[in-house]
């Protein structure tokens, strides 16, 4: 290499590192504090997957935005890569089709504010909905994941139930009831299918009462292996 194009080769080198240390430099201490524990930001690792986190915006069941600077999904590094999987499965069965995540790693402070807002439910109630901050909820240790399916013009697929239903339509052991009352349509109740049957064949595992929440770990798994994000 002639030396004016080794110098303008090294300037252009040193350049776009001070612009990609600029733009992976974040100032949420959420985030921070996530990307030190070794979690990965969604959208950096699978563009086409679209992030909508409900608990940042005021459409969820408190009316408010809780997670303050935290606007995008984080999760554990071998979580990605089975939601990379379910990505891939899912442009085998529906081309085009995206994967819409409502919401992933839960620092445990905010799993407290989420608690606390319950706290006109009795106990067994209020562990349906959100889990105990003291026995810690799966999404503290970025292993769960709450979504949904999106069409290829990223519209949320009909699930039967809004994100956090709080009820038993929401329920996946009771779809087939709800299926045959009428109560789920057939289009809600095949949507639900998909998304299952692609989480699942990714290694994900489901929970009875909610259709968009999905471990990929269980409790225990994921107390062995990571820190609870704090
Ligand atoms: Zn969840």
């Amino acid at each position: 290499m002639k030396k004016p194009f080794h110098t303008l080769f090294l300037f252009l080198l040193f350049f776009s590192s001070l612009l990609y240390g600029w733009a992976q430099k974040t100032t949420c201490s959420h985030e921070v504090a996530m990307r030190e524990q070794g979690l990965l930001e969604v959208k950096k690792e699978l563009p086409s997957i679209l992030v909508e986190l409900k608990y940042a915006t005021s459409d969820n069941f408190m009316k408010k935005n809780v997670y303050g600077c935290l606007t995008t999904a984080y999760l554990q590094k071998q979580v990605i890569v089975k939601l990379k999987k379910a990505n891939e499965l899912l442009q085998q069965s529906n081309q085009g089709y995206h994967i819409l995540i409502y919401d992933a790693a839960r620092p445990l402070s905010i799993q407290w504010v989420l608690w606390n807002t319950l706290s006109d439910l009795a106990p067994i109630e209020r562990k349906k909905y959100v889990a105990d901050p003291k026995e810690h909820s799966i999404h503290n240790y970025g292993s769960a994941i709450d979504l949904t399916l999106a069409d290829e013009k990223g519209q949320a697929l009909d699930m039967g139930t809004k994100y956090d239903f709080f009820g038993e339509l929401a329920y996946p052991k009771l779809e087939k009831q709800f299926l045959k009352n009428g109560q789920l349509s057939s289009k809600a109740y095949q949507n639900r299918l998909l998304l299952r049957k692609t989480m699942v064949k990714a290694g994900f595992m489901p929970i009875d009462f909610e259709w968009w929440h999905f471990n990929a770990f269980s409790r225990k798994e994921a107390k062995k292996r990571f820190a609870v994000v704090r």
